[in-house]
């Protein structure tokens, strides 16, 4: 089988080194460059997409803010999963709002807005505190903005104006403030035939937007609403392939922040934790195949290496620590590789944290700091 990904990062990169030991290959469109490049070694391959489709037997993307005419001709290939209104719904916060509404999977109050006026009539229909996202564009919370009182509209208007005059087509999505007590994900994957399996939830901290732990937690009545909501996006948009759902947990009760149609970061921990990893399983899933075990193996956390490009070799000693480094040229704040923690148990795994803790500094890993903080009063 040959795969064709949309997007040359690190998503690519670890669908082929999942799909090799299946015989399947992964060539990766480079959506900057037009270029067909090796994911691993972003070697030029061949030029433009025409050729690339001819050759591929599907054609998967890594990512959702891919131009809609190179969308258009993957789809007319008929080659296409999981579909590009599930790709188009993952790129513009409007499409997504109306998509999860319809599948009833409960989201915090919105309003679209294009003018001032509009500004003012979200402060009266949604009310304050709000936080206002570009609709086109946005992710690991860029393109946002926080309203806590009307009279701060004024100030952060003209920067709204801008984003919305810089793109055709975008406007910003104002959203009710959730007091939420946690963020949690659920990854999972629907089969061509409409199975669906799913993983444990990951609880994931966030620091200025993006992503900084996740960790595989272990909560029956989360996961069951997860997976209900789950269920009903997917088999709105006749999902094939991975899908992730981001939620905010308030009091028990879960809201969709955002859906990912795509592998997700806070599913890497399942290349050490689960049965079968979400690139193995997004792969079997848009090439036809049974879809593989989703079983949490042993507990697993995941700590995202931002805008370093390097690691005490003290860490290739701590047992359960493995290291994946996406090959990436440093640049500040740059997801450039992750590293998964696992356990066989638990109290093991805190124990390993503290561990690495000790060995990565608090500034480029805070999260990490945060969480081994909070449990010292039970160690
Ligand atoms: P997003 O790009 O939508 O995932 O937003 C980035 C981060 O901003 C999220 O992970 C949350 O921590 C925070 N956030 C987004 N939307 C809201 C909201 N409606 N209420 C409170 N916090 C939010």
């Amino acid at each position: 089988m040959h795969v064709l990904v949309l997007g040359a990062g690190q998503l690519a990169r670890m669908m082929a080194l999942a799909g090799a030991p299946l015989n399947i290959q992964i060539s990766a469109f480079d959506v900057g460059s037009g270029n067909i490049v090796h994911p691993l070694t972003l070697h030029i391959t061949g030029h433009g997409l025409n050729n690339a489709i001819k050759q591929a037997d599907v054609i998967t993307a890594e990512f959702e803010h891919i131009p809609h005419e190179i969308l258009t001709v993957c789809e007319q290939s008929g080659k296409f999963l999981p579909s590009v209104e599930a790709i188009k719904a993952g790129g513009d916060r409007r499409l997504e709002k109306a998509l999860l509404d319809e599948a009833n999977a409960k989201n915090a109050q919105y309003f679209v807005i294009n003018t001032r006026e509009d500004l003012d009539a979200a402060i009266t229909n949604i009310g304050l505190p709000m936080v206002l996202k570009s609709a086109l564009g946005g992710y690991d919370g860029k393109g946002q903005w926080r309203l806590k009182e009307a009279s701060q509209a004024e100030l952060i208007w003209p920067e709204m104006e801008a984003c919305i005059q810089a793109t055709p087509t975008q406007a910003i999505v104002a959203e009710q403030f959730v007091p939420f007590d946690r963020e949690v994900s659920l990854v999972g994957a629907r089969a061509k035939d409409g199975s669906i399996a799913v993983y444990p939830l990951a609880e994931n901290v966030h620091i200025n937007g993006v992503l900084s732990l996740s960790t595989a937690i272990d909560d029956p009545a989360l996961q069951e609403q997860a997976l209900s909501m789950f269920a009903s996006v997917a088999a709105r948009l006749n999902y094939v392939g991975v899908l992730a759902l981001e939620f905010f947990d308030v009091q028990g009760t879960l809201l969709v922040n955002e859906i990912a149609p795509r592998v997700h970061n806070s599913g890497h921990w399942t290349q050490q934790g689960a049965e079968t990893c979400q690139f193995e399983n997004h792969l079997r899933a848009v090439c036809g195949l049974p879809l593989g075990s989703t079983k949490l193996l042993r507990p697993t956390a995941m700590i995202n290496i931002l805008g370093e490009d390097n690691l005490p070799e003290a860490v290739m000693t701590i047992e359960g620590c493995h290291i994946h480094w996406y090959g990436k040229e440093k640049r500040a704040g740059r997801k450039m590789g992750h590293i998964n923690v696992s356990a066989d148990y638990n109290a093991q795994l805190q124990r390993t944290l503290c561990c690495l803790a000790e060995v990565l500094d608090a500034t480029t890993y805070p999260a990490l700091h945060h969480f081994v903080q909070a449990l010292k009063p039970t160690l």
